[in-house]
């Protein structure tokens, strides 16, 4: 992909609307807008870089086609670093073509899908990290997420990482001067001092790896299923959650809304439902078929919800649910038509709990609603959130990776490390340990940008007075 040339692309979407938006970037976009545009005047429009001017689209014979505004940013302040021109028109399918057309008889090239964010990179007006930002930013379903996106997109996974870097630059720098300058009174880190440091990088990356599992479902959304025996208002329950919450607006119109891949939003995260056998049809089988397909799309899912009928003793089949789904440690307990006399007795409920909660996992939450009035809802919706995101309740600012490439990519810095680790344990030469060392540094450079050997060196020269 050349970037010498200058390219163009209707920059809002397809369809009609108030306004639309061609977008010029490289060296020639004021040359090939003053080109095809012209000052109401007459003349050629005066193009000042963060000024916009008001020029007219003209047709081949001088006949005005649109009014438009123009915004000029001359380099290297703008989205790519190059000279960008943004053309807005008014929203007709019609004028952005004709628009676009004559921006590529004089000169523009049609963009490639992403090329202006790529080129914002190539120039570095964004690193990697910011500019998957962007994408995440325009795909976002809720506001929570265009947040998380945004503060992403102003560099903070590139934040969250560079002290990480930084140590790791500091080690390399170090051990690469010790072995350099071994005749130099340069001081060599100890071993202990080598593996104390190794270990709380290699633990920083691992706290940050760990965030995706909060930040995935962020940046996912969270699956659900709806589980429980016949008539216990697993219906009434998911329409109930459906009804009550804003349905998220799907990015592709028309696509026809099945009940059971309904998306709703909760606190921010966009909540789908699984196509859980059990909400319809999993007991037109064979009993034992319907605990398995329960148990099949809760293992299928973010988190299960068990709906029980409180106005009711708890049958043999609840008992089997709350054991089998017990044991996958994502469940939360619903205990529905809390209108009606209460038959399923907490102290019992809560002893059926604790019998089916592994050992080891945090105890089963429950929540009494009713799914008829509308009652207990809200709370469950909260227990809903707690349970799948223990996380975020905390701090929904923290550092969360959403991105899973950015996951992948410091795990296998951990993993380098923890090697590195090994090696300095088993007094193994520094050489061995700088191998793993920029084993560790190249994926974290795909994550926030290059550090070169001109900066390793640097920090070499910087921190020591070799120079004698
Ligand atoms: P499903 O088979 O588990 O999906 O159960 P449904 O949602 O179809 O509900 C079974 C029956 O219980 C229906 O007659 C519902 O109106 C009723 N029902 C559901 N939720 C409640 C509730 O909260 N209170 C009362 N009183 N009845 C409910």
């Amino acid at each position: 992909m050349k970037t010498d040339e200058t390219i163009v692309a209707i920059a809002t979407p397809a369809g009609r609307g108030g306004l639309g938006v061609v977008r010029l970037s490289g060296p020639q976009a004021a040359a090939i807008a003053c080109r095809i545009l012209r000052s109401s005047g007459g003349g050629v429009p005066a193009l000042e870089t963060w000024k916009i001017r008001i020029a007219e689209l003209p047709d081949e014979k001088g006949a005005v086609i649109d009014r438009v505004i123009v915004g000029f940013f001359a380099k290297p302040r703008s989205y790519t670093g190059e000279e960008v021109v943004e053309i807005s028109c008014h929203g007709s399918p019609v004028v952005l073509r004709y628009l676009l057309q004559r921006c590529l008889a004089a000169g523009a090239r049609l963009a490639e899908p992403g090329e202006f964010t790529m080129r914002a990179v190539l120039n570095g007006r964004m690193d990697l990290a910011q500019a998957e930002a962007v994408r995440d930013l325009i795909e976002a379903q809720t506001l929570y997420q265009a947040r998380v996106a945004a503060q992403q997109m102003e560099g903070a996974v590139s934040h969250w990482i560079s002290p990480w870097k930084k140590e790791l630059v500091d080690l390399i720098a170090l051990l690469e001067a010790g072995i350099d300058f071994a005749e130099d009174d340069v001081s060599v880190l100890s071993q202990t001092d080598v593996s104390a440091r190794l270990a709380s990088v290699a633990q920083g990356l691992q706290r940050l790896a760990d965030s995706f599992r909060t930040g995935k479902i962020i940046h996912q959304g969270l699956t659900l299923a709806i589980v429980g025996r016949p008539n216990v208002g697993k219906s009434s329950l998911f329409n109930c959650l459906l009804q009550q919450d804003r349905a998220i607006v799907t990015a592709a119109p028309g696509t026809t809304r099945d009940l059971v891949s309904e998306t709703v939003e909760i606190q921010g995260i966009p909540l789908r439902f699984v196509d859980t056998a059990g909400i319809r049809d999993a007991y037109d089988e064979a009993e034992a078929i319907g605990v398995r397909k329960s148990y099949e799309a809760a293992a299928d899912s973010d988190l299960a919800l068990l709906v029980l009928d409180g106005s009711a003793e708890l049958a043999a089949e609840d008992r089997q649910l709350l054991e089998k789904l017990g044991a996958l440690d994502k469940l939360v307990v619903v205990v529905n038509k809390s209108d009606l006399p209460a038959l399923l007795k907490t102290e019992d409920l809560r002893a059926a709990l604790r019998a089916s909660s592994h050992a080891s996992h945090q105890p089963i939450p429950f929540q009494f609603v009713s799914a008829l009035h509308g009652e207990g809802i809200e709370q469950l919706r909260k227990t809903i959130i707690e349970a799948a995101l223990p996380a975020l309740a905390g701090d929904r600012e923290a550092q969360f990776l959403t991105n899973l490439r950015h996951q992948q990519n410091v795990t296998q810095a951990v993993e380098a490390l923890q090697a590195a680790h090994a090696a300095a344990e088993q007094n193994l030469p520094h050489e061995m340990l700088l191998l793993d060392l920029y084993g560790a540094l190249r994926p974290l450079n795909a994550i926030t940008g290059e550090t070169t050997v001109e900066d390793i060196l640097t920090q070499i020269f910087s921190t020591f007075c070799i120079g004698k």
